[in-house]
C-alpha cells in the first residue's frame, strides 16, 4: 500500500477554465487525475471549485491531443521534426517579413497561456519580427472595460478583490451571468447576500441565476444600458446626493459631464430603456442608501457598439455616488478567461507593452530597447479585427496565432474562415487539432497548463503560480520554449532556463510587477500587482490616488451608440452566453466526460409569449438567420427571456450551429470589440429530423 501511495503525487494548480483564478491540488498517479482536492489556503475559492475545475480535466489526456509537428502538404498534414517545422516557418517569416516588411505579419496571444508566454510572444512579436501587430481575446471580450476605466481612474482592471465584492453594502451586476460565468465568485455573493444583510440588484435582458435571488431585477432593451447609467448619474445630481467632498478632492470634468447630461431625464431613460420611472428612482434610492457599491459587469455591457462607452458610464456613477478606494466599493469587469487579463497585462497588445506603457511613449520604448538591443516600432499595430480586415485588404500575409480558437470565436466567422484561406502562410499553435487549425500551413503542438510551469493572472489582479503535474504529451512541449526554440532558429540568443527567468525580466521592466518574484507566489502565495519593488501588494486600488499624473479621476461624457439597423425582417434580439458547464466553444469541456455527459448541445431560449404566438413547443428545431448565416438548434421555452428577445448557448462544437455564422462584423468603434450581443435573426420552425 505504502509503495501505492507514493506513486500519487499532489501539485499545486491554478484553474484553467475561468477568470476567477482558483486553484487547488491535483492529485495524480502516472497520467491519470484522480481528483482535484481545494485547499484551505486558496486565496481565491479556499474549499469551493464549481463543476468545470473540479471534473474538466480529462481534456488533457485525450486521444485527439497533438503530439507531432505537422506541415501541410496540399490538402493534408503530415508530420515532421520540430526541428523542420521551426525551420519552416523561420524561413517563410523572414522570407515575408523581407518582401512585404515586418507589419505583414501578424501575432494573436492566448489568454489561456501563462504571463511568461504572453511575455515572450510580445516580445518575439516586436523584437524579432519588428511589429506591434500582437493582440489577443480581450479584444473580443474586454478591451472596452479596460479601456474605459484607463480613461476614468487610470487602471484597466478591477478595482479591488472578490473580498471586496463580499464586503460590498449593494452588489450590482450589469449584463453579466457570475452563476454560470464565474461560478466561485457568485457562490460570495450569494453568501453575503443570504447571510450578511448584502443587497443585491441585477440589470440584465435575462433573467438569470442571481437575478432570481436578487433584491431588485431590472429589465431593460437591448443596447440600452447607458442610459440608465447616465439618467442615474444625473438624477443624482439633480437631487444633491453627489458625494461632494470625493468629487472636489479626486476627481476632474464635473460641470462639462454635468452638461453631457441634460438629455438622460427619467423620462427619455424610461422611452428608451423600458424601465419604468419608478424603477429608475428605485434603483437609485438602493445606491443612494448603500455605504459602498460594486458593479460588475460582463458581455452584456462590452459587446457593443458603444461597449467603451457603457463601461465609461459605469465608471462616471462610481465617481459621481464616490464608489471608489475604499473596501466594498469599485468597478469589477469580470475576465472571462484564467489569464486573460494577465495577457494583457504582459503586453500582448498592439499599442501597450506590458504594464500597459504606450509602445509611442519614447522613453518607454528606450527602456525596452536598451534592454532588448534592438530597434522597436513605434506605431500600435494591428488589433485582432484588423489583422483580419489586413488579409482582406492585401497587407498582412502571415499569422501566427496559439491557443485561441478564432475561426469559432471571432464574430461573423463566414467572413473570417474567408480570410483565414486567404493567408500567404499561417502557424497554429495548440493543444487539438482546432478548427482554426484546419486553415494553417504549421501546426505546432503545445501543452496545456498541466504539463508546465508559469503564472495566471485571475480578474482580481492576483498572480497566481502553477507548478506542472505531467510531462508533455509526445513531442509538445510548453508554448514559452517553442518561442525561445523559434526565436533562436531567427538568429536569437533566448536562454530562458524556466519561467521564472522570464518574469524575472518582466518585473525588471515593468512597474507594476516590480516587485513580483517567484519565491513571493510559492505554493498557494500570490500577489496582486501593482506590486512595489518591496513585494508589496496592491489589493485595493485607489485609496489614495487615481492613476494619473495628477492623482485625480476623470469623468468622461459619452453618449449613446444606437445599434446598426439590419431591417425588420430580423426581427428577434439574439443574446448568448456561456454555460455553467462548458466553456466557450467546449474544445476543453467538451473532450473531458465528467461534463460532456451532461450537456452535449447548444440551444436557444425563447419566452413563453413567443412560444404561444407562433406554436412553438419546448425542444422544437429552429433555424436562426441573420444577414451572415444561419443557424439549426433546438428550442426551450422559458420565462427567464421576454418578448422577441432570445437566449443561444455558445457551446456548439458543430459547424450549422455556431452562434458566430450569425454576428456580424459591426464593433464599438473605440476597441473594435465585435458586437456579439447586438445580433438580429429571424425564426423558423423546421420539422423534426
Ligand atoms: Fe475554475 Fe472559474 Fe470554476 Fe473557479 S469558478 S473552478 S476558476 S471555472
Amino acid at each position: 500500500a505504502s509503495m501505492r501511495k507514493e506513486r500519487i503525487k499532489r501539485t499545486k494548480t491554478v484553474c484553467t477554465y475561468c477568470g476567477v483564478g482558483c486553484s487547488f491540488e491535483v492529485w495524480t498517479k502516472d497520467r491519470k487525475i484522480l481528483k482535484i482536492e481545494p485547499q484551505e489556503e486558496a486565496p481565491v475559492n479556499g474549499i469551493s471549485t464549481c463543476i468545470k475545475g473540479k471534473f474538466g480535466w480529462d481534456f488533457v489526456n485525450s486521444e485527439e491531443r497533438l503530439t507531432k509537428p505537422l506541415i501541410r502538404r496540399g490538402d493534408e498534414f503530415v508530420e515532421a521534426s520540430w526541428d523542420e517545422a521551426l525551420s519552416l516557418i523561420a524561413s517563410k517569416f523572414r522570407a515575408i517579413k523581407k518582401e512585404h516588411g515586418a507589419d505583414a505579419l501578424g501575432f494573436i496571444a492566448s489568454s489561456k497561456c501563462t504571463n511568461e508566454e504572453n511575455f515572450l510572444f510580445q516580445k518575439f512579436a516586436r523584437a524579432i519580427i519588428g511589429t506591434n501587430n500582437v493582440d489577443n481575446c480581450a479584444r473580443y471580450c474586454q478591451s472596452p472595460a479596460s479601456s474605459a476605466l484607463m480613461r476614468t481612474v487610470g487602471i484597466g482592471g478591477d478595482s479591488g478583490t472578490i473580498r471586496d465584492i463580499e464586503q460590498s453594502d449593494l452588489v450590482i451586476t450589469i449584463g453579466a451571468n457570475p452563476a454560470e460565468s464565474h461560478p466561485v465568485l457568485a457562490t460570495r455573493v450569494k453568501r453575503a447576500h443570504k447571510l450578511h444583510g448584502q443587497k443585491l440588484m441585477v440589470v440584465d435582458l435575462r433573467e438569470n441565476e442571481l437575478a432570481e435571488r436578487a433584491d431588485l431585477f431590472v429589465h431593460t432593451k437591448p443596447s440600452t444600458d447607458m442610459i440608465w447609467l447616465n439618467a442615474l448619474s444625473k438624477y443624482f445630481l439633480d437631487q444633491g446626493w453627489e458625494d461632494k467632498a470625493f468629487l472636489n478632492n479626486r476627481v476632474n470634468g464635473l460641470e462639462e459631464y454635468k452638461k453631457s447630461l441634460e438629455k438622460f431625464t427619467l423620462e427619455y431613460a424610461e422611452e428608451h430603456t423600458g424601465i419604468s420611472k419608478e424603477e429608475l428612482i428605485q434603483m437609485a434610492n438602493m445606491i443612494h442608501e448603500a455605504k459602498s457599491v460594486c458593479m460588475l459587469w460582463a458581455m452584456g455591457i462590452t459587446q457593443h457598439m458603444g461597449g467603451t462607452d457603457s463601461s465609461t458610464a459605469i465608471a462616471n456613477l462610481l465617481l459621481i455616488t464616490g464608489n471608489f478606494g475604499r473596501p466594498g466599493t469599485g468597478a469589477y469587469p469580470l475576465r472571462g478567461h484564467n489569464n486573460v487579463q494577465g495577457a494583457c497585462d504582459f503586453g500582448t497588445m498592439p499599442g501597450w507593452f506590458p504594464g500597459y506603457e504606450a509602445v509611442e511613449d519614447d522613453e518607454v520604448r528606450a527602456r525596452y530597447e536598451k534592454a532588448w538591443d534592438v530597434q522597436l516600432p513605434k506605431d500600435p499595430g494591428y488589433d485582432n479585427h484588423q489583422m483580419v480586415e489586413g488579409i482582406e485588404k492585401g497587407d498582412l500575409k502571415a499569422l501566427y496565432l496559439f491557443g485561441e480558437e478564432m475561426a469559432i470565436v471571432d464574430s461573423n466567422i463566414n467572413y473570417v474562415d474567408k480570410n483565414l484561406e486567404n493567408l500567404d502562410f499561417f502557424v497554429v499553435q495548440d493543444v487539438f487539432f482546432s478548427k482554426t487549425a484546419q486553415f494553417a500551413d504549421v501546426i505546432l503542438p503545445a501543452s496545456p497548463s498541466l504539463e508546465k510551469e508559469g503564472t495566471f493572472t485571475n480578474t482580481e489582479r492576483r498572480i497566481q503560480r502553477l507548478y506542472q503535474v505531467f510531462e508533455p504529451m509526445g513531442d509538445s512541449k510548453p508554448d514559452w520554449q517553442i518561442f525561445q526554440e523559434l526565436a533562436n532558429k531567427m538568429g536569437a540568443h533566448w536562454d530562458y532556463k524556466h519561467p521564472s527567468d522570464i518574469m524575472a525580466e518582466a518585473a525588471s521592466l515593468a512597474t507594476y510587477f516590480a516587485g513580483v518574484s517567484y519565491e513571493k507566489l510559492e505554493g498557494f502565495n500570490s500577489q496582486v500587482w501593482p506590486v512595489k519593488k518591496n513585494g508589496e501588494s496592491t489589493p485595493l486600488l485607489y485609496q489614495d490616488t487615481f492613476a494619473f499624473p495628477d492623482g485625480k479621476a476623470r469623468l468622461i461624457p459619452v453618449d449613446w451608440t444606437k445599434p446598426h439597423d439590419i431591417g425588420e425582417e430580423f426581427d428577434f434580439h439574439l443574446n448568448n452566453g456561456r454555460l455553467l458547464e462548458h466553456f466557450h466553444e467546449g474544445n476543453m469541456t467538451g473532450r473531458s466526460e465528467g461534463i460532456n455527459h451532461k450537456v452535449h448541445e447548444p440551444w436557444v431560449e425563447i419566452s413563453l409569449e413567443q412560444a404561444r404566438d407562433r406554436g412553438i413547443e419546448d425542444g422544437a428545431l429552429v433555424r436562426l438567420t441573420s444577414p451572415y448565416g444561419k443557424i439549426k438548434v433546438r428550442a426551450v421555452v422559458t420565462d427567464r427571456v421576454q418578448g422577441k428577445e432570445l437566449y443561444l448557448t455558445m457551446n456548439a462544437r458543430k459547424d450549422n450551429e455556431m452562434v458566430n455564422r450569425l454576428t456580424s462584423s459591426y464593433f464599438d468603434y473605440i476597441t473594435h470589440t465585435p458586437n456579439y450581443k447586438e445580433a438580429g435573426v429571424k425564426m423558423e420552425i423546421l420539422e423534426d429530423e
